[in-house]
């Protein structure tokens, strides 16, 4: 089996990338991808880790794109190596700016009358290029601001609420375009997030599709057989790759493992060979 999306250390995860590896290992996968937010910086860590342990790594991160219908819209990329290509260029203005959205979301909150600082959240993130709305969240709740992570979501943090700040964003087409020219694969990440289903659900993947994507998530950690199955059929309904992962951030989803998600979840190894067969000029 192999597991398709985890975060580390890098962007919102709480290990650091080689223990996601170690993980990996210790749950009987044959490969795992390292898909941090925004970044690669966890892929050189994790593959020597890999090499040690004889286990394959697949390079990759995630990306979070203007919404479609009434949710997030989130896309996968595999393959694309840290070095010179249109996405990695692109990845490092992501990065400036969520650092940019940071800074001001510290600034509003403190308006807000919580009292944080931006120290606070980096010493949360461990590093002042991971830092998330997560780990605003985890502040909030450690100053007594908020009740839990959901609490403060949607007291401060979600889009609509007082403390929302928007980053910019691409769009999933635009996505498909630069992994192409960068050697990669797109694929839809957990694709309910967006929060459509049925026939919306299908257009927004047909369009996907279209414009260059290569897989959709459908078997991913907190999906059901059911849920599952439907998104199976989007794939083989546009050709493309249904791939899987368990979206492992460690603390803060403790119900999913690496590899195994809630005990249910099981991506056959043979996903992996078809997603690299997606590559241009594969
Ligand atoms: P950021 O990229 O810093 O804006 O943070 C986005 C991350 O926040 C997502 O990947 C989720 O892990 C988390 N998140 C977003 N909305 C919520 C929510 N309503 N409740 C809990 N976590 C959320
Ligand atoms: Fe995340
Ligand atoms: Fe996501
Ligand atoms: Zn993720």
């Amino acid at each position: 089996m192999i597991d398709l999306h985890t975060h580390s250390t890098v962007s919102d995860g709480s290990d650091p990338p080689e223990r996601i590896v170690e993980l990996a290992v210790e749950a009987g996968c044959s490969a795992v991808a390292l898909t941090d937010h925004d970044s690669l910086a966890g892929i050189g860590p994790a593959r020597t880790r890999a090499e040690a342990l004889g286990v394959t790594l697949v390079p990759g991160c995630e990306i979070s794109c203007h919404p479609v219908g009434v949710g997030g819209l989130h896309v996968l990329v595999y393959f694309v190596e840290d070095g010179g290509s249109p996405l990695v260029g692109e990845l490092g203005r992501l990065r400036v700016d969520r650092h940019e959205r940071n800074v001001a979301l510290v600034e509003r909150l403190v308006s807000l009358g919580v009292p944080i600082t931006f120290d606070m959240v980096v010493a949360r993130a461990g590093s002042e290029e991971g830092v998330g709305r997560p780990h605003f969240a985890a502040a909030l709740v450690a100053v007594g601001a908020a009740e839990s992570i959901e609490d403060a979501f949607d007291r401060y943090l979600a889009n609509g609420r007082p403390a929302y700040i928007r980053k910019s964003r691409l769009s999933g087409p635009d996505v498909a375009r630069l992994v192409r020219d960068s050697g990669g694969v797109a694929v839809l990440a957990h694709p309910y997030s967006t929060g459509l289903e049925g026939p919306a659900l299908a257009q927004v993947v047909g369009e996907l599709a279209e414009s260059g994507f290569g897989g959709i998530e459908a078997i991913y950690g907190r999906y059901s057989p059911r849920q599952r199955q439907e998104l199976g059929n989007l794939a083989r309904r546009f050709d493309l790759v249904a791939t899987g992962g368990s979206d492992y951030h460690g603390d803060s989803k403790p119900d999913l493992g690496v590899g195994t998600g809630r005990g249910d979840l099981k991506v056959p190894d043979r996903v992996l060979g078809q997603l690299e067969a997606r590559r241009p000029g594969a």
